[in-house]
C-alpha cells in the first residue's frame, strides 16, 4: 500500500478513500403522483464490486437515500433482498445482496414523500457493506451516487382502455416486478425502458381473467378490446406482422426487436413517446407519419411478441425504441380506484378468482395507478 500516495491538500479538501463498491444512478428520477396519493421518485442504483485489496465478495447491508442530509428511504433486511439483485446470477443459492468480485447488481429505489411537499432537488446515498474493517483499507460505510431530481411534471394523459376492472400488472413502484427489474443492455448501453410500464388485464364481473380454460386466447373477454391513443402526437413506429402466441407462462427468449409484438409508438412531443404493445395481428389502424388524437383507436389488444397471455403493455419513454429508451412517468387524467388485487400470481397464471382489497376506492385524478391496483377508466 506504500506505493499509493495521496496528494497533500489544504484542510478544506476531502481525503481519498478506497471503497469496495462503486455506485451510480442509471437515470435521474422524475416525480410522479402515484395511485396511493403519494409522490414517488423511481430510479435504480447500479452497484459494481470493484474491490481490489483483496478482491472478494461484498454483501450490501443497507442502502440509505438522503435529501439534504436526512434519510428519506432506507432499504435493509428483507426489503433490501426484495429490491436488490445481482446481474447474471440466476440461481437462488447466492444471496441477492452479495456481489462477487467484478460483479454488478441493481437496487430498485422508490423514494416517496407527501403530496404537496416540494420535491428534493437532489438525492445522495449512503451504503453500508461488509466485509469492511478491521484490517481493511476500504471503508464499509460511505457516500455514493448523488443524483439530481428532474424538475418537470409527469404528463397527464388519457387512459388507453375503456371500462372497469383493469388490473395493473407489473406496475410501479415499490415492488420488484418484471418491468421494474428489466435493466437491459441494448445497443451497447444499459436501459430501463419499462420503469413505469403497466401490463393491463381485465377482471370480469365474476372476478375471473378468462371464461373457461385460461389456455384459450378467446376465453379472455378483453382479448380484442380497442386500444386507444393516450396522447395527441405523430405515429413514429408500427409493427403489424407478428402472430398472436399461445398462452404460455414460460416464454422462451425472444429477439429484443420482437418483444413488443405488434405495436404502435406515438411521439407526443417534449421528447416523450408512448408505446402500445402485444396488439392482435392485422389490427393496427394507424400508419407511420399519421397524426393521432387522444382516444383514437390504434389497434386491438392481443397476445403477440413476448406475452404470456392477452394484455396491453403500455409505457412512456424518452426515445422511439421501446427497450433502448428510458422509461418516464405519466399520470392518467382520471380513473376510479376499485381496490388492489392480493393474489396476482394465482389470478394471472392459474385462473384463480381475483381477491382484492376494498381500498383505495373512489375517483382519482392525475395519478399513476400502482402495481396490482384495479381501476375503472369509465366509458
Ligand atoms: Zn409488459
Amino acid at each position: 500500500m506504500a506505493a499509493i500516495g495521496l496528494i497533500a491538500a489544504g484542510p478544506a479538501a476531502a481525503e481519498d478513500h478506497f471503497t469496495p463498491l462503486s455506485a451510480r444512478v442509471l437515470h435521474a428520477p422524475e416525480p410522479v403522483r402515484g395511485g396511493d396519493g403519494r409522490e414517488h421518485l423511481v430510479y435504480e442504483l447500479v452497484l459494481s464490486n470493484d474491490s481490489v485489496f483483496p478482491p472478494r465478495a461484498v454483501t450490501v447491508r443497507k442502502v440509505v437515500a438522503t435529501a439534504e442530509g436526512k434519510p428519506v428511504e432506507t432499504l435493509a433486511g428483507t426489503h433490501l433482498k426484495e429490491m436488490m439483485e445481482p446481474f447474471g446470477v440466476l440461481d437462488n443459492k447466492t444471496p441477492r445482496t452479495t456481489i462477487q468480485p467484478g460483479g454488478t447488481a441493481k437496487v430498485l429505489m422508490d423514494v416517496t414523500y407527501a403530496p404537496g411537499a416540494p420535491a428534493p432537488h437532489k438525492l445522495d446515498h449512503e451504503l453500508v457493506v461488509s466485509p469492511g474493517p478491521p484490517g481493511s483499507v476500504e471503508l464499509s460505510r460511505f457516500g455514493a451516487a448523488p443524483t439530481t431530481v428532474v424538475d418537470r411534471p409527469a404528463p397527464i394523459i388519457s387512459p388507453p382502455l375503456r371500462g372497469a376492472g383493469w388490473v395493473v400488472i407489473n406496475g410501479c413502484c415499490g415492488e420488484n416486478t418484471a418491468h421494474r427489474h428489466s435493466l437491459l443492455a441494448i445497443d451497447g448501453a444499459l436501459h430501463e425502458g419499462e420503469r413505469y410500464a403497466i401490463d393491463f388485464v381485465q377482471v370480469s364481473p365474476a372476478g375471473l381473467l378468462a371464461e373457461g380454460s385460461n389456455k384459450v386466447l378467446r376465453n379472455y373477454p378483453f382479448y380484442g378490446d380497442e386500444v386507444l391513443s393516450s396522447t395527441a402526437g405523430k405515429v413514429v413506429g408500427v409493427v403489424d406482422r407478428l402472430p398472436d402466441g399461445p398462452i404460455n407462462f414460460n416464454l422462451p427468449p425472444i429477439e429484443a426487436g420482437d418483444a413488443g409484438g405488434n405495436h404502435v409508438v406515438v411521439a407526443m412531443g417534449g421528447g416523450r413517446f408512448a408505446f402500445y404493445a402485444h396488439l392482435q395481428p392485422g389490427s393496427v389502424r394507424v400508419k407511420v407519419g399519421q397524426r393521432v388524437r387522444p382516444g383514437e383507436v390504434l389497434g386491438l389488444l392481443g397476445n403477440s411478441g413476448n406475452s404470456n397471455a392477452p394484455h396491453l403493455h403500455f409505457q412512456l419513454m424518452d426515445g422511439p425504441v421501446p427497450l433502448g429508451a428510458e422509461g418516464v412517468p405519466y399520470r392518467f387524467s382520471h380513473f376510479t380506484a376499485e381496490g388492489k388485487l392480493t393474489n396476482g400470481g394465482p389470478f394471472f397464471v392459474n385462473g384463480a378468482k381475483a381477491k382484492q382489497t376494498s381500498a383505495p376506492r373512489g375517483p382519482r385524478h392525475a395519478e399513476l395507478p400502482l402495481n396490482l391496483q384495479v381501476v375503472d377508466f369509465g366509458p
